[in-house]
This record gives structure tokens, C-alpha cells and sequence, in this order.
């Protein structure tokens, strides 16, 4: 099945009132049928919703869309973004172990693997995800998982996927990409090898900033890289928390069975209902308005790459760019909307940003209407200029994330707030 297709089909087989629209299950619980049925469930000798904190039928619509678009065997939808990248890495490493990073991530990213997860005794490396030696020298037999962008926030760089993908595997280590960016009608991550995908649905996923949610999607199959290996030892070995169960043996996607009986109960970042639904709605146009987005977003980097006063375009569309190569390979069907380019300051930047009238001064992506956002004095401003710049964040870049308006429009919005 199609991109278009499945984003308002999949997932959904209509209820007993037969409604056209997925319903919204606004509910905490469900009511066991008997003592029977109740310990059933719990022991997983039936699948069916317990508790909305664990599962919602809203939601479960939502999952099986978004596994469906992303190609994946399950997805476990969670209340935001970096609640997604949390759980991720919750679900592989414990204290003492480590994991390797892209350096160039997004900035909460950054943050969650520099320094939160530190906290917890987690140590995040960094790699150049060109330069796919420095990863392998970063390895140990304590490292469970790498992660990377498809396409990086806000520095807009595409990973030698086929690279990593190669170390990864050779080393039996699973990698987890955030596709947050370019979206599954962009690039499909587990079509090109990877394990684990994570999106921050925040964004274009609802497509009009209308809620804060996230999702992990599971390759299918998954279960033939973890089964037996050690640096995965608690999918293969009994869970205590769970009457002994040893996920491995389960015939159902692990990775997310895992994620929803011991992390979202335990630490309980789930979406609301009503936001599952409206990612739902977002879902159904998402593959038309990429293709609006990643249109306008190349004529605006073209008009951009023109201009006296900037000094450089990040957009992996452009012939110029160094990762072209990389989007000619991996991405489809266009770039996606969001693009970053460079002036000559801090001070420059700024002026650029308050002079705009139709692109909104604010932290966010993948919204219908056009954004332009300062990282270096907003999103990336807890970050010391080392961080900064292993960031690819330099002080006068400005990154925009361009809407559904007519692209005439917003060049000539560009175009005064760019004069001198
Ligand atoms: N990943 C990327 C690429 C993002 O751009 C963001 C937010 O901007 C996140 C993750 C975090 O998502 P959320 O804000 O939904 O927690």
C-alpha cells in the first residue's frame, strides 16, 4: 500500500457504530468482564486495554498508522518527543553503560545525553555521522545503542546511514533514528537497515501545532538482533518486575512490549487520548503537505543561496550542500521544509529575526504556518559555545521552518527583512 493510502487507512477498522472519523476514547480504564478476563490480561494470555496509562484504543490506531507508515512491526506512541528519546534509551541502557550519539542533534537532545542521562549513570559519546570511523573507535562491549537524526535540528545535516548501519550491525548494536524531520514520506530509516525510529509527532505529525507527543516505531523482526545477545541481556533474561517474563520468548514485537509493560507504567509518559486523535487527523494530509513544505522550502534555499548577505545555506536539497549526496541517496521525494542559513552575527540575526512579519518568532517545527527561529539566543542557549559548535549551531544562523503559505509570499517577507 501507498504513503497517501495508508496515512487514512491504516490501523483503523471501524467500530461498532461504524464512524467514518476514528472515535476518541476519552477514558482512564476498562472494565474487566470477570477475575478471569483481568488475569488474563495481566498475564498477556489475551491481549486487550487495561489501563489508558499502558494502552487506548485512540492511541492504538495512532501506533499501528504510524508503524504502518514508517514500514515498522509496532510503534508505542509517548506525550512528547524527548519523552520518546528517553524511553528509547531507557529501554537498552542502565547505569555504567553507554551509548553514541550524533553530535550534531537536537538541542534538548543534546541536553538529555550530555547531561540528564549522565545523571543516571548513562555515558553519551559523540561521532561525526560522516566520518563513521570515529563511531567505531567509540565502541565497547558496555555500548547499547547509536543514535541519529535523519535529518539533523537545525544544523540540516543527512547521516551516511549505510555506514553506520554496517558498524552497528557488525558489532550487534541496535540504532535508533529520530525522523522527526523528514517524516516517513521523507525517508524510511528502518527500509535502510536501522532499528529504531523516534519522532517528536509535536511537529509535523499534527502539522499545525496543535499538541506535544512522540512515537517509537520497531523494525520487524527485531528480535533476531537481541535474542542471545548479551549487551541485551534484560529482553533475554526473566523480568522480576513482570512475573519473570523473559521478552525474547514472546512472539510479539519486543522492543515495544517492553517499552509499554515496564516503561510506561513505570515512568508513565503516555499521550493523552485526544492527542492521539489529533495526530491521527494530522496523519491522514501529511504526505500531501510534505510535499508543499519540501517544494517551497527548495525555492526559498535557492533565493537564500542568492543573496549578498548570507553566507551559507544549509538544505540538503541543493546541489552545493555537502550532504546531497547523502539526501540523493537516502531522503525522497523532497528535502523537507525545514532549512538553516548563516549571517554574519549574533547581533545580525537577531535584527533578521524581529524584522519578519510573516515568519513567526517561535520554538517550533513542521507547523502550516512559516517559522524563523535564532538556535544560538533560544533553543541551543543553555549550551557553552563548545557545544555550540560541535552543535553545528554557529551564533549567527538562522533556521526557518517553512509553511504552507505561497512561497512568493514568504520570499518577499525574506526579502525586506534580509536589506540592510
Ligand atoms: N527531536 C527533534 C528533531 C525535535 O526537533 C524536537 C523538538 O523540537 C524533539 C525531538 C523533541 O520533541 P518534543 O518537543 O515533542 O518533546
Amino acid at each position: 500500500m501507498q504513503d497517501k493510502t495508508k496515512a487514512v487507512h491504516s490501523g483503523y477498522d471501524k467500530d461498532s457504530q461504524a464512524t467514518m472519523a476514528v472515535p476518541i476514547y476519552q477514558t482512564t480504564a476498562y472494565e474487566f468482564r470477570d477475575a478471569k478476563h483481568a488475569a488474563n490480561l495481566f498475564e498477556l494470555k489475551e491481549l486487550g486495554n487495561i489501563y489508558t496509562r499502558l494502552m487506548n484504543p485512540t492511541t492504538d490506531v495512532f501506533e499501528k498508522r504510524f508503524a504502518s507508515l514508517e514500514n515498522g512491526a509496532a510503534a508505542i506512541a509517548t506525550s512528547s518527543g524527548m519523552a520518546a528519546i528517553f524511553n528509547t534509551i531507557a529501554n537498552v541502557a542502565e547505569a555504567g553503560d553507554n551509548i553514541i550519539c550524533a553530535s550534531k542533534l537536537y538541542g534538548g537532545t543534546v541536553t538529555l545525553t550530555g547531561h540528564t542521562i549522565k545523571r543516571f549513570g548513562i555515558e553519551a559519546r559523540y561521532f561525526d555521522v560522516h566520518k563513521p570511523q570515529e563511531l567505531e573507535e567509540l565502541i565497547d562491549e558496555k555500548t547499547k545503542l547509536i543514535l541519529f537524526e535523519s535529518i539533523t535540528n537545525p544544523s540540516i545535516d543527512v547521516p551516511d546511514f549505510d555506514a553506520i548501519i554496517m558498524i552497528a550491525d557488525k558489532h550487534g548494536i541496535l540504532t535508533a533514528v529520530d525522523n522527526t524531520v523528514a517524516t516517513p514520506i521523507h525517508c524510511k530509516p528502518l527500509d535502510l537497515g536501522c532499528d529504531i525510529v523516534m519522532h517528536s509527532t509535536s511537529k509535523y505529525t499534527t502539522g499545525q501545532g496543535l499538541a506535544i507527543g512522540g512515537i517509537v516505531v520497531e523494525r520487524q523482526n527485531l528480535v533476531e538482533k537481541i535474542k542471545g545477545n548479551s549487551r541485551y541481556y534484560h529482553f533475554n533474561e526473566p523480568d522480576a518486575s513482570y512475573h519473570g517474563l523473559v521478552y525474547t520468548d514472546v512472539p510479539l514485537p519486543i522492543f515495544s512490549l517492553r517499552m509499554r509493560l515496564a516503561l510506561l507504567r513505570d515512568l508513565g509518559a503516555t499521550p493523552s487520548p485526544f492527542n492521539s486523535w489529533l495526530f491521527i487527523q494530522g496523519l491522514e494530509h501529511l504526505p500531501l503537505r510534505m510535499k508543499q513544505h519540501s517544494t517551497s522550502a527548495l525555492e526559498i534555499a535557492n533565493f537564500l543561496e542568492k543573496h549578498p548577505r548570507v553566507k551559507k545555506v544549509n538544505y540538503p536539497g541543493l546541489q552545493s550542500n555537502v550532504n546531497y549526496p547523502y539526501a540523493q541517496k537516502y531522503i525522497h521525494g523532497g528535502c523537507s521544509g525545514l532549512l538553516s542559513f548563516e549571517v554574519g552575527s549574533f547581533k545580525e540575526a537577531v535584527k533578521i529575526v524581529d524584522k519578519t512579519a510573516l515568519f513567526s518568532l517561535v520554538v517550533n517545527i513542521g507547523d502550516s504556518k512559516s517559522i524563523i527561529t535564532h538556535p544560538a539566543s533560544t533553543t541551543h542557549q543553555q549550551l557553552t559555545a563548545k557545544e555550540l559548535d560541535a552543535a553545528g549551531v554557529p551564533s549567527g544562523l538562522i533556521r526557518l521552518s517553512v509553511g504552507l503559505e505561497d512561497s512568493i509570499d514568504l520570499i518577499a517577507d525574506l526579502t525586506q527583512a534580509l536589506e540592510a
